[in-house]
């Protein structure tokens, strides 16, 4: 039985560490993910700027062109007024110049609100630009450089599983099948030392014959409150 959780201890052990060498290749993995997704919304505002720059400039022609033709009709009726004859008539120019002046300045003002509204559009575009450019060239560099720290991560990855199999296949596959399930339950603890009548896995008081059983090694104990595997370590005693 010593044996036994002797090899599951070794066991435990390179699992801690193929753990650790999983978690460091999935956040290298997410620092270029995040990047790449910084970079991709930095250009979909880009997209959306320039779209909206488009429609702005198409607007501001036809605003344009309709505030010339109205300033040519207030030109035309300004002319008709010196030839009207009859004070009913003048009148009635009037009214439609009023109503055509009024329609230039609700033109005029739309056209201030869009020159407007492109000055910190356009000062946007220039600095999304420039983020897009920095940005692309971070990820690049960062993906030069993770790139070899990922091929070693594997090659560890790879040479751990190969120690782990070769570990594994001493032991015997129902309590292997256990101890896998306590080492993923119970972040990555398995096998746990029984000291001073105590779990330290979880902490708890075992009860005074499992700890004197686990201390004769004839069989493989659990804690009945975590499931850790228990082992007695009679070196550790002070
Ligand atoms: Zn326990």
């Amino acid at each position: 039985m010593r044996e036994e959780i002797a090899r599951l201890m070794s066991l435990q052990a390179i699992d801690r560490e193929l753990r650790e060498l999983e978690q460091t290749l999935s956040s290298i993995a997410g620092k270029v993910d995040s990047l790449r997704q910084e970079t991709e919304s930095y250009r979909a505002e880009l997209t959306r700027l320039s779209e909206e720059e488009q429609h702005s400039a198409l607007e501001r022609r036809r605003l344009e062109k309709e505030f010339a033709e109205g300033e040519a009709r207030v030109r035309n009726k300004r002319m008709r007024m010196n030839q009207v004859r009859s004070d009913k008539e003048s009148l009635a120019v009037s009214h439609e110049l009023d109503a055509l002046r009024e329609n230039n300045q609700r033109l005029e003002s739309e056209l201030l609100a869009l020159m407007e509204s492109a000055d910190p559009r356009a000062a946007r575009l220039q600095e999304l630009g420039a983020l897009i450019e920095a940005k692309a060239a971070e990820l690049s560099a960062a993906e030069k450089d993770i790139a070899a720290q990922v091929e070693d991560l594997k090659v560890s990855i790879a040479k751990q599983k190969v120690d782990r199999d070769l570990m594994s296949r001493d032991i015997a596959p129902p309590l292997l099948q256990r101890y896998e399930m306590i080492f993923s339950r119970r972040g990555g603890l398995a096998v746990s030392e029984a000291r001073e009548g105590a779990c330290q896995g979880c902490r708890m008081k075992l009860p005074p014959q499992l700890f004197n059983e686990i201390q004769k090694h004839l069989q493989i104990h659990f804690c009945p409150n975590c499931q850790r595997i228990l082992y007695f370590d009679a070196a550790a005693r002070e």
